[in-house]
């Protein structure tokens, strides 16, 4: 099927974008093209405008400074799983990018379509509520801040309002000092195009990684694909807290996550196996932290 005819806009700056969404009825924001084009050809969404962000070079940058990493919304999955930067203050992120779908998926996907998206399965999601991220929301009214947590209403449903568009993401990177931090972002996938059974964000930083036995100083542990919107665990980051990863903690975890999950059967895994591979990965992808955390060498 075709889309629906449309009229496409394609601004140079986020204000006439900006102003393009306050004037116009029925119009839809459109970034890397790689979910709405779908959606629009099968006429599940019918736009009568596309307000076309791809002109909009001031959205598409990575900063890391002291405190915190702000990445705009135009930033592409190639450029997030390549950038160095990333990957010695906040790993998890370049490797979520990396296992999404093939390379021209993550060529033109984006993070700001992958928020707007709102996919539970979406890999950035997850990732932004273990790592406390706020979303800079702007309009022609102003900007607003709002932590990822809260953004996440219910199924592909956000906080977002029609006339708002996503400017950018920040974490702050105060609670991941790379010489003590461990991240990982594990997924079982049935093959590489397709989203994720289940994912796993994890991280987790120790008090001192030359210790016998570093004793966990703060894990996070999200889960995507496991609920109707990606899912933090803190009953289960509890049980590892303040001690060094045991055996007995992982032993909790599993249990504390594979019963705080409520996932959606699916064709080729039902709702029993899900619940069980979410403890399961949430487990491997925690180890895979924690051996990170220790490894003064190796950066988070
Ligand atoms: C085969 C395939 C496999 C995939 N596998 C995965 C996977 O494993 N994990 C994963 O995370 N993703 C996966 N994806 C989705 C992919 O990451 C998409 O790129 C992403 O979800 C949408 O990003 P986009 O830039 O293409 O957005 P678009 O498709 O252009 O837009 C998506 C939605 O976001 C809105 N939007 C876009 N930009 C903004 C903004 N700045 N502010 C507000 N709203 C905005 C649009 O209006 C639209 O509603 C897959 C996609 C395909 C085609």
């Amino acid at each position: 099927m075709k889309p629906a005819p449309f009229t496409h806009h394609r601004p140079g700056t986020v204000e006439e974008a900006l102003e393009l969404l306050d004037e116009l009825e029925e119009a839809e924001l459109l970034a890397g093209n790689q979910s709405l084009g779908i959606v629009m050809a099968n006429r599940l969404a019918t736009p009568d405008h596309l307000v076309d962000l791809n002109g909009v070079d001031e959205l598409e940058f990575i900063d890391v400074d002291d405190d915190a990493v702000r990445i705009g919304a135009m930033a592409r999955h190639r450029t997030i799983e390549r950038s160095d930067r990333l990957a010695e203050r906040l790993s998890m992120l370049p490797e979520a990018a990396e296992q999404i779908a093939g390379p021209s998926v993550r060529n033109q996907g984006t993070m700001g379509g992958s928020i707007g998206e709102a996919d539970p399965a979406g890999n950035y999601p997850a990732a932004l509520v273990a790592l406390e991220g706020t979303l800079h929301l702007r309009s022609t009214e102003g900007s607003r801040d709002v932590p990822v947590d809260d953004y996440f209403i219910a199924y592909m449903f956000t906080d977002l309002r029609e006339e708002e568009l996503i400017e950018s993401v920040s974490i702050p990177t105060g609670p991941f000092p790379p010489e003590r931090t461990g991240m990982a972002f594990v997924e079982l996938k049935r093959a590489a195009q397709t989203f994720p059974t289940v994912s796993a964000a994890t991280a987790i930083r120790v008090d001192d990684p030359t210790a016998d036995d570093p004793v966990i100083e703060d894990a996070r542990i999200a889960l995507a694909n496991a609920a109707d919107v990606p899912l933090r665990v803190e009953e289960a980051e509890a049980h590892v807290e303040g001690t060094p990863l045991s055996v007995e903690g992982l032993e909790a975890v599993v249990e504390t996550v594979s019963g705080a999950v409520t996932p959606e059967s699916e064709m080729h895994a039902d709702r029993d196996y899900k619940e069980e591979v979410a403890g399961e990965y949430a487990k491997r992808s925690l180890e895979t932290s924690y051996e990170r955390a220790v490894a003064t060498e190796t950066q988070c």
